[in-house]
């Protein structure tokens, strides 16, 4: 599946709980604690210019092929979600789904680099 248009809901639930939701087509609930985590990561790799912060080109949706996630450093199982992301210096991202959502809501919180 490829994923022309990257629309990323974030819910949070009364629980804790979040729901991340992309171009409608899958959606995956996670623990607070996975995503308070993940998201520490990612802001982290944000801030230190591991992860880019600028729009990718093309993204991709599969089925895990066992790669190490480029959010969160756990791999991407066969049972779970992979979403590849090629940005526009020809580097290719992956990521779990709710990963890959919070690559691209937290990349947009961040103070634009002068
Ligand atoms: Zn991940």
């Amino acid at each position: 599946m490829e994923v022309t248009e990257w629309r990323t809901l974030i819910e949070v639930g009364a629980a804790g709980s979040m729901r991340v939701t992309l171009s409608g087509e899958a959606s995956m609930i996670c623990s607070r604690a996975t995503m308070d985590e993940a998201s520490r990561r990612i802001t982290d790799k944000l801030w230190s210019g591991m992860l880019p912060t600028d729009e990718p080109v093309k993204m991709w949706g599969g089925p895990g092929s066992g790669v190490t996630c480029d959010g969160c450093d756990a791999p991407i199982l066969p049972s779970e979600s992979e979403y590849e992301v090629e940005m526009p210096d020809g580097r290719t991202l992956r990521f779990h789904i709710a990963c890959g959502g919070l690559w691209q809501v937290l990349q947009k919180a961040m103070p634009p680099r002068t």
